[in-house]
């Protein structure tokens, strides 16, 4: 089995995005306070050669993203692409020898625009996402936070999942995303209530994190970004990360940590360290 990491292009985001700042409704509000961007962050969307074909995690940015016009106050001043049409995830399929009707399965971590934007390229394969996330970004409720089905292409209809699969570690229950059940995904919630990240199980666990935190830094001291909802259910699910990382050697690759593709090359594991401290963030 062979895992490809795909960058999109690449995105800048407020520091107090990265790095939630403070804590409630003051560390949400922060990254549109804060005048000092990230440096370009990649933008990764993955692909599985499995036996039973390839499975598409999430599916990147797309160049329109660049030229979006939005009345969100997200899109307008909290976030900034750099995407070519060449990185998109239909030509860097096809760079891979990867056609569309090899495509299994597509696995959506969560909705956001840079997650969703590449589906039209893998249109009309079989696409899941968390029931409760679909839900979520549906309707005036959705627009108000800031997901665009509009990106998403007319022919989208994913199904839910269903989680009976076995416990993997502290993660009660998955929803295998194969057959023979060495895919699964796990529940993730923080960065968006019904995130979710997928688990390749091996000798080392390959974890497709999405958003679940920017970095492997973050996970290693619980740092919460500045948009998850609610910072308690965040912080659980780093807890359980590094508990599933401490039971077995597992691979931590967040969609946008520039050091994800490094370490999916070399294998290089998470190591929880024993007593976490919070990374200091210092703004104006
Ligand atoms: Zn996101």
């Amino acid at each position: 089995m062979q895992i490809h990491a795909l960058r999109t292009g690449f995105v800048q985001i407020k520091r107090a995005q990265q790095i939630g700042v403070g804590h409630g409704l003051a560390r949400r509000v922060r990254p549109f306070l804060d005048s000092t961007w990230t440096d370009w962050l990649p933008t990764y969307a993955w692909a599985i050669e499995h036996e039973e074909g390839v499975i598409v995690v999430d599916t990147g940015s797309a160049s329109g993203d660049a030229h979006l016009r939005s009345w969100h106050p997200y899109h307008r001043f909290d976030v900034r692409f750099r995407v070519e049409a060449r990185e998109e995830l239909g030509p860097q399929l096809r760079a891979l020898g990867i056609g569309t009707s090899d495509v299994a399965k597509v696995v959506v971590t969560h909705l956001h625009m840079d997650h969703g934007a590449g589906l039209p390229h893998v249109a009309g394969r079989p696409t899941v996402v968390h029931a409760g996330e679909l839900q979520a970004a549906q309707g005036l409720s959705g627009r108000l936070q800031g997901y665009l089905p509009g990106q998403w292409g007319t022919g989208f209809d994913p199904q839910g999942l269903s989680w009976q699969g076995q416990p993997l570690g502290p993660f009660e229950s998955t929803a295998p995303l194969t057959r023979s059940g060495d895919v699964v995904a796990v529940q993730t919630p923080g960065h968006t209530p019904h995130h979710l990240s997928v688990v390749i199980k091996g000798d080392v666990n390959i974890f497709l994190a999405g958003d679940t935190s920017y970095t492997q830094d973050a996970l290693l001291v619980g740092q919460v970004d500045g948009v998850s909802p609610d910072e308690g259910q965040a912080q659980n699910t780093l807890q359980r990360i590094r508990l599933l990382a401490a039971e077995r050697p597992l691979v931590y690759l967040p969609t946008h940590d520039p050091e994800s593709a490094s370490r999916l090359s070399t294998l290089d594991v998470v190591t929880p360290k024993a007593s976490p401290v919070r990374l200091a963030a210092t703004l104006p």
